[in-house]
């Protein structure tokens, strides 16, 4: 039988004529966590809620471990969805909550209390069992929804945006636990966000979304370094896209810096993405990119440096094993291997990326 979400060529139009997704294809591994990224509008929601069986496709199918759902109804789908604002009965307590699901499946009292005991004890919420929702904080709330969703041991977990209504310290440790919770139960997660950093934190496969379509699959770290789009450089963030120049042997010129991208690259027109964190940065020589450094930023585990070069002003990301460059020190910079992509002119259909496994210098 076949494992995981299969999703082939979902079509979306709403009623008002808005083309929300096009040609979607996406497949969703078993017992890992799986991110839809993308800017707000670009269909993430939308296509969760597919996923759901909250709304249904104008074309293509969605597969579940081989059984085609397309038309199921959503309380025949085995899959829970907690979305950003949390849902909870107001007049209920955190137990009824989380027993509400585990009563409408018919499950016997005594086993609804051991389940619901369980996730609270899972979710850090003994202890508050018999509060209402407005006595609790925000990360409460939220956990007793995650909770009330996971009492049903659903074969897939839909996550909508889950922490976008929490403060940045507990974005961070309600991520850490949804992702530690993930791993030890082996859940299958697919995950709505539109912040790439709450992305990379949490997810072993990344779904990049634009305009309806998805754009690039990989892991986080795939994403990062190797964008296959100018838009997936841009909004994985702290990127510099050059336009430079292949020339016949799979050499890009990059003022007097030179990037070997292999024979995959036909001359002509092409776009260099560095990350800050592939600039090398040296004192003042004869070789690399001459500069001067502008400002400097010591900020406890990196140091982040903006270097003026003839290429423009550039923000240089160091660890603190090199020297410290300060404000107005003259440097020359060098492009190391990782964090550098060379990306041939696109469209967004048709990605295509050479990654770059050597960076040389010029004599
Ligand atoms: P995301 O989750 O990426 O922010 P959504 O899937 O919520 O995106 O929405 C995608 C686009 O579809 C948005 O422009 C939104 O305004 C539009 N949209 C969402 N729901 C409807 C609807 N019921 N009718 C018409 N347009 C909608």
């Amino acid at each position: 039988m076949s494992q995981g979400l299969h999703l082939h060529g979902i079509e979306k139009t709403y009623a008002n004529g808005y083309r929300v997704l096009r040609g979607v294809q996406l497949r969703v591994p078993e017992r890992r966590l799986t991110t839809l990224l993308g800017p707000s509008g670009c269909g993430k929601s939308t296509l969760l809620r597919l996923v759901a069986g909250l709304e249904v496709p104008d074309a293509g199918q969605i597969f579940f471990r081989g059984e085609d759902l397309t038309q199921r109804p959503a309380d025949q789908r085995d899959m829970s969805l907690v979305f950003q604002s949390y849902a909870l009965f107001p007049y209920l307590s955190v137990q009824d909550n989380v027993r509400y699901g585990l009563k409408v499946q018919g499950m016997p009292a005594a086993a609804q209390a051991e389940r619901s005991a369980q996730v609270i004890g899972l979710l850090g919420l003994g202890g508050l069992e018999d509060r209402l929702p407005h006595e609790l904080s925000g990360g409460q709330q939220q956990r007793t929804a995650l909770a009330r969703a996971l009492a049903l041991q659903p074969a897939l977990v839909l996550l909508d945006e889950p922490l976008s209504n929490l403060d940045a310290n507990l974005r961070r440790h309600i991520r850490e636990d949804i992702r530690q919770l993930q791993q030890r139960l082996g859940l299958t997660v697919l995950y709505v966000t539109h912040d790439h950093a709450e992305a990379m934190s949490v997810s072993d496969q990344v779904v990049v979304m634009q305009e309806g379509r998805v754009v690039q699959i990989g892991s986080p770290r795939d994403i990062y370094e190797q964008p296959q789009t100018e838009f997936v450089a841009r909004f994985m963030g702290d990127s510099t896209v050059f336009e430079a120049h292949c020339d016949g042997a799979g050499q890009v010129t990059l003022g007097p810096l030179t990037i070997d991208a292999g024979q995959g690259l036909r001359q002509g027109a092409v776009q260099v993405v560095v990350r800050p964190q592939a600039w090398r940065i040296e004192p003042a020589g004869t070789q690399g990119l001459a500069g001067k450094v502008l400002r400097s930023a010591y900020l406890g585990r990196t140091v982040e440096m903006w270097v003026q070069t003839a290429l423009g002003s550039l923000l240089v990301i160091s660890d603190l094993t090199g020297r410290r460059h300060e404000a107005g020190a003259p440097v020359s910079l060098f492009l190391s291997r990782k964090g550098v992509s060379v990306l041939l002119p696109t469209s967004v259909s048709t990605p295509q990326t050479v990654p770059v496994f050597q960076s040389r210098r010029q004599p």
